[in-house]
């Protein structure tokens, strides 16, 4: 498998890449790296969950750390938990958005996922074969526990809906089909539930929200008169909007609308997100004199600088918003709650709220690139592209290559598993889009040829 963690936690095909004996060894080596007393394991509703919990699960009794099992929920929810319940480690089992045949885990020290320096130590325990069990009469104690009575009432304090939403909600038979649904109804919403049985097999539309897979949600409020629907990834720690009229509603703009709103009501201060998403959060920042700071791509990475500069909202563009006055965990059923009340608030429709933001051109290229090649020219082209972009007003190495132009922006990034270069390109119009993308283009091609 390479390196064991990737930017989400350990992640591969079930029984092939993470089977049960290596959870097992994760468990008992991150345990140990952490010192943990006390544990919370939780899934989302993949085939292999149970199995990979039950590993998971003795891993951690055998050390010594006591365990409570919270079955199937979001990793927010998890996140959140761990944290009420002062738990020294949080482990959630999920591949997010990947098909059904993928798991992962996930580990957080209170809400905040693993940093870097926290998956190397526990790395080297693994590779290194420094496990080390407790002796018999020392074994931990696993349970299991509701938890979701404590993230409801959070939910319940943190917002206050005036109206009575009409809303349809899929949660496309992922960790959130229970609770997503209930705490919308605990909210005084009329709901409608779609895909809201639990299902491993994700039959009922990929587990990444998408215009394409979200199509019968769509549909659904449209025959409803529903004013919203909103949906997740597989363990919900992402949410997707369509609109009253059926509409997806571009991940950009929804969450430059609600950052805007997250600035207006603090009089201004700090939002973040990643390299790849759109210039509109710029510019509806601006509008309330906020700053934007941009991260590597990576939830984690979006939490980390939340936390570091006391912004007041961050998020990437695929639905992972973070809302740091409750936790640092990127959670969608929080998100859809709180995404109602700014309707309020902005006295809005979906679509008005949306409305608001510009609509950007974005364009991308993928160039082929040897994998031993592609980080040595993505450095190179730093120098190349400062001196043929020379107007540029900003620049950035936080990931890859970025430019901030007068009508745009571009990154130039090597990809992480493919023998690929990445070029993404953000214009004004649909001029400037192109333009900038035909000479940065160029310019890759020559340096790969050149090397
Ligand atoms: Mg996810």
């Amino acid at each position: 498998m390479g390196k064991l963690f990737g930017s989400s936690g350990v992640r591969g095909l079930a029984n092939v890449d993470l089977t049960p004996i290596l959870a097992c060894k994760v468990a008992i080596a991150v345990a140990m790296h952490a010192n943990a007393r006390r544990a919370v394991v939780a899934r989302d509703t993949r085939v292999s969950g149970e199995m990979l919990e039950d590993a998971l699960v003795s891993g951690l009794v055998s050390v010594g750390t006591d365990v409570l099992r919270l079955g199937m929920i979001p990793t927010p929810v998890l996140a959140y938990v761990a944290k009420a319940l002062g738990a020294d480690v949080g482990f959630m089992l999920t591949a997010s958005h990947n098909p059904p045949q993928y798991n992962g885990i996930k580990v957080f020290n209170a809400d905040l996922s693993y940093i870097d320096e926290d998956q190397d130590a526990v790395e080297k325990i693994v590779t290194q074969r420094l496990l080390v069990l407790a002796d018999w009469r020392n074994l931990g104690k696993a349970s299991s526990a509701d938890a979701g009575q404590i993230y409801l009432d959070m939910a319940q304090k943190a917002v206050s809906l005036k109206k009575a939403w009409n809303v349809v909600v899929d949660p496309g038979c992922g960790a959130a089909f229970d609770i997503a649904p209930k705490m919308l109804r605990a909210l005084g919403c009329k709901v409608t539930a779609l895909n809201a049985q639990p299902d491993g097999f994700f039959p009922a539309r990929k587990s990444e929200p998408t215009a394409e897979s979200l199509q019968d949600l769509a549909k659904t409020v449209k025959a409803l008169g529903a004013d919203v629907g909103i949906a997740f990834d597989g363990d919900a720690d992402r949410v997707a909007f369509v609109d009253e009229n059926g509409v997806f509603v571009n991940f950009d703009r929804s969450l430059a609308a609600y950052g805007a709103l997250a600035l207006k009501r603090n009089g201004g201060g700090t939002i973040v997100t990643n390299v790849e998403a759109s210039m509109c959060i710029e510019t509806m920042a601006e509008k309330y004199c906020g700053k934007v700071v941009r991260t590597r791509v990576g939830d984690i990475y979006v939490s980390e600088a939340i936390k570091r500069d006391g912004a007041v909202f961050g998020g990437e563009p695929c639905g992972a918003w973070v809302h740091p006055q409750l936790h640092l965990c990127p959670d969608g059923p929080l998100s859809a709650a709180l995404f109602l009340e700014a309707l309020e608030e902005a006295r809005k429709s979906v679509s008005e709220f949306i409305g608001e933001v510009p609509e950007y051109i974005t364009m991308r290229e993928n160039i082929a690139c040897k994998n031993e090649q592609k980080y040595e020219i993505v450095e190179k082209l730093v120098n190349v592209l400062k001196a043929e972009f020379p107007e540029y007003n900003d620049f950035s190495m936080v990931d890859g290559v970025r430019l901030s132009l007068k009508k745009g922006w571009l990154l130039v990034r090597a990809s992480g598993t493919e023998p690929l270069i990445r070029l993404t390109v953000e214009g004004e119009s649909q001029a400037a889009a192109k333009d900038i993308t035909q000479k940065a283009t160029e310019l890759i091609h020559k340096q790969i040829e050149a090397q």
